[in-house]
């Protein structure tokens, strides 16, 4: 697997609130990332920022990252106030989506069947979708994990053709490992595993059984080349243990992505590992 470059996407989610402040991460992220002077960063790191939608086209990039938009609508275009379509996140220079997000889903009402038709007008276009997985904290409890993350694939991947698999990532993020890092409640509670990030050897578990879902539902050896990420509370204090299970093709980010102290550490502990 170390032969594709790591998929790092951060997802800022509505932050920062301001073009200026924005305009200050995005800099000393590529500082950071100049610092590390690393002559085959982009060949080993995908790296992907998905700022809020407004800011797209607007934030300098001289490096070599690419965009992401965290939503998009289904339809090209039309009566849907409020909405960005495909079309409009390529033409901010954008080279991914992110689809069906649990914020996605939890706050805003997604539904499987919307998932699927958002991946379908994705890959209708240019852009590779970035699909977002995984259960509930009630779901895990209840040892649902398995059925649900099959369930949300199948669902998703409703009328995809195998040869679009190469440009699909999916990303198992369980919704109750999610945003912890940002939460002080949280933070300062007990470490029991629902208020943490998910643990290496389960998201090493649940990324088998994704395998094993997309070879059943594709019987084919292209499944190989979609790439699974986990997403949910990764810092520097845990990313090498996610990095040590050797079997993810990249990591979704979200709240570290907003602060360099915490995201160049982990972006250097991905380019590391992938140097191996
Ligand atoms: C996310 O937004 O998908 C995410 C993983 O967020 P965080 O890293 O803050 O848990």
């Amino acid at each position: 697997m170390k032969n594709k470059p790591f998929l790092l996407v951060a997802n800022w989610k509505m932050n920062p609130l301001t073009l200026k402040e924005a305009d200050r991460i995005i800099k000393s992220l590529e500082k950071g990332i100049r610092a590390m002077n690393k002559k085959d960063f982009f060949q080993k790191i995908d790296l992907v920022v998905c700022p809020p939608s407004v800011f797209l086209g607007r934030l300098p990039n001289s490096s070599g990252f690419n965009w992401g938009i965290q939503n998009i609508h289904w339809e090209t275009r039309g009566a849907f106030t409020g909405e960005l379509s495909v079309k409009m996140a390529e033409d901010a220079r954008c080279q991914y989506a992110i689809v069906g997000h649990s914020e996605r889903r939890k706050f805003f009402g997604e539904k499987d069947q919307g998932v699927n038709q958002k991946i379908l007008s994705v890959l209708g276009g240019n852009l590779n979708p970035i699909l977002c997985i995984g259960e509930t904290k009630e779901e895990r409890e209840q040892n649902k994990t398995n059925d649900v993350v099959k369930n949300q694939i199948y669902q998703a991947l409703q009328n995809v053709s195998a040869l679009n698999l190469p440009r699909i990532a999916i990303a198992y993020e369980p919704v109750w490992a999610i945003s912890n890092m940002s939460n002080p409640a949280i933070q300062s509670s007990n470490n029991t595993y629902l208020n943490t990030a998910d643990s290496p050897d389960d998201v090493m578990g649940v990324t088998i059984l994704i395998r094993k879902i997309l070879s059943q539902m594709y019987r084919s050896d292209i499944t190989k080349k979609t790439k699974i990420l986990y997403g949910g509370s990764v810092s520097q204090r845990n990313i090498d243990g996610f990095l040590d299970t050797d079997i993810l093709d990249g990591l979704l980010i979200g709240g570290a992505s907003l602060s360099m102290f915490e995201f160049l550490p982990i972006i250097k502990s991905c380019y590391e590992n992938r140097s191996k």
